[in-house]
C-alpha cells in the first residue's frame, strides 16, 4: 500500500520538479519501489494523495517489463488499463534535476509505494 513521503523530499527522490498537470515517477530498482510525484493540480485538489487514481493504479503493482529501460530516472506516468506506464516526453528534460548530491535512496526515510508483483503471469 501507498505511504506518504514528506513534500520537501519527494522532488529530490524522483529527481524532477513537480509539474503543474502531469504525474511524474521514478522506479528505484535497488528498493523495488516506485515513487510518485503528484502534479500541482492533484496536490492542490486531493486531500489524501493515497486516493489519487495514480496512487490507486500503483497499488495494483507495475509490470517490470513495462518499465524496462525506464527505471532509476524520472518519467511521466500514464494510466493504461488501470496500470501505470512510464512515458518519456521531450519536455521532461526541462523538469529533471541534475547534480543530485548522491544516490536518491540516501534521501529516503520512508518508502512510498511498493511495486507489487501482482498480475505477473
Ligand atoms: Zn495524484
Amino acid at each position: 500500500m501507498s505511504e506518504l513521503v514528506p513534500a520537501d523530499q519527494i522532488e529530490r527522490i524522483v529527481g524532477a520538479r513537480r509539474h503543474p498537470h502531469q504525474h511524474l515517477a521514478r522506479a528505484v530498482t535497488a528498493e523495488r519501489t516506485v515513487y510518485l510525484l503528484h502534479s500541482e493540480r492533484c496536490r492542490d485538489t486531493t486531500p489524501d494523495l493515497r486516493t489519487c487514481p495514480y496512487s490507486v493504479a500503483l497499488d495494483a503493482g507495475i509490470d517490470p517489463d513495462d518499465w524496462r529501460d525506464h527505471e532509476d530516472g524520472p518519467v511521466v506516468v500514464a494510466i493504461i488499463r488501470d496500470r501505470l506506464f512510464p512515458v518519456i516526453p521531450q519536455w521532461l528534460t526541462d523538469y529533471a534535476l541534475y547534480a543530485l548530491p548522491g544516490p536518491a535512496a540516501e534521501w529516503v526515510t520512508a518508502a512510498l509505494l511498493r511495486a507489487a508483483q501482482a498480475g505477473r503471469p
